[in-house]
């Protein structure tokens, strides 16, 4: 049992920001952003942080050949995978294609695929087993809407999202990152205030604590996501069970997302 000490955020306290592109950038654009990334990046963050490059599934190549030229310690991931091996699924791409591709990290379950593709928990709790089945990191999304935040049911609903979303999945290969988005502050410059997102966090750990034990729940890592600019970063950071950020709209900036990198790092070494 966890009892009633605060968990610390997760056991080797490291960590993890990461710039969802979404369907933006071409793959010029996209391979520019990276380079520019890159050149700004600073090696200290690598002692605090793991900075992971999310763009569309055009760009991975190109964002994947800066970094490896650059001898980089940034990383790269994908915005979502097929569940499915291989096969008859048009427009699907798989783990492999991925992981050939240098991804560590998948998004799965972002609000806008919920939301406009009808994404399931169950969907994406398949999509979870087949990144752990290779060993890269799902980063699970979940949050709730106005209408649950003004019901007070946050906690409840996310709870809810996190069970089912990881419903069966092994975490162990991949290890595990949640990243709480409150679908009201996606992209509206609105942000949870951060007493909130830690309740919300707190919440998400001890469930993860009570499906894999509390090891695996200490291991996790659970991030905020939500209009995180570079001037709020820092308040979620001092969070005790937030190890981390989901950035949208301000990592298609390589000042802003650098920044956002900086003040993180700096607020969690303090
Ligand atoms: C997101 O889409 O995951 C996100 C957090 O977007 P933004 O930072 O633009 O709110």
């Amino acid at each position: 049992m966890l009892g009633r000490r605060p968990l610390p955020a997760n056991d080797d306290g490291r960590l993890l920001i990461a710039g969802n592109w979404k369907m933006n950038k071409t793959y010029t654009q996209a391979v520019n952003l990276a380079q520019e990334i890159s050149d700004r990046a600073r090696r200290e963050w690598a002692s605090v942080a793991d900075v992971v490059l999310i763009p569309p599934f055009t760009a991975l190549r190109g964002v994947s050949n800066v970094i490896a030229f650059d001898r980089s310690f940034l990383r790269v991931g994908a915005q979502d995978c097929s569940p499915h091996q291989q096969g008859a699924f048009t427009g699907q791409i798989s783990v492999d294609m991925l992981t050939d591709l240098d991804c560590a990290y998948c998004i799965v379950g972002h609000s806008e695929r919920r939301g406009l593709l009808g994404e399931t928990d169950a969907d994406v709790a398949a999509k979870a087993a087949a990144l752990e089945a290779a060993g890269v990191t799902p980063i699970v999304c979940v949050g709730e809407d106005r209408e649950v935040y003004d019901r007070g049911a946050t906690v409840e609903h996310v709870v809810a999202q996190v069970a089912g979303s990881l419903g069966g999945v092994d975490i162990s290969t991949g290890g595990i990152a949640v990243a709480y988005e409150p679908i009201w502050a996606i992209g509206t410059g609105l942000v949870a205030a951060p007493d909130h997102a830690q309740r919300v966090a707190r919440a998400i750990r001890e469930r993860l604590a009570s499906m894999y034990g509390d090891q695996q729940a200490r291991r996790a890592r659970v991030l905020y996501g939500g209009s995180v600019k570079p001037g709020n970063v820092a308040a979620f950071i001092a969070c005790p069970d937030i190890d981390g950020a989901l950035v949208g709209g301000a990592s298609l900036k390589a000042d802003d997302f650098c920044s956002i990198v900086t003040n993180a790092c700096d607020a969690a070494r303090a």
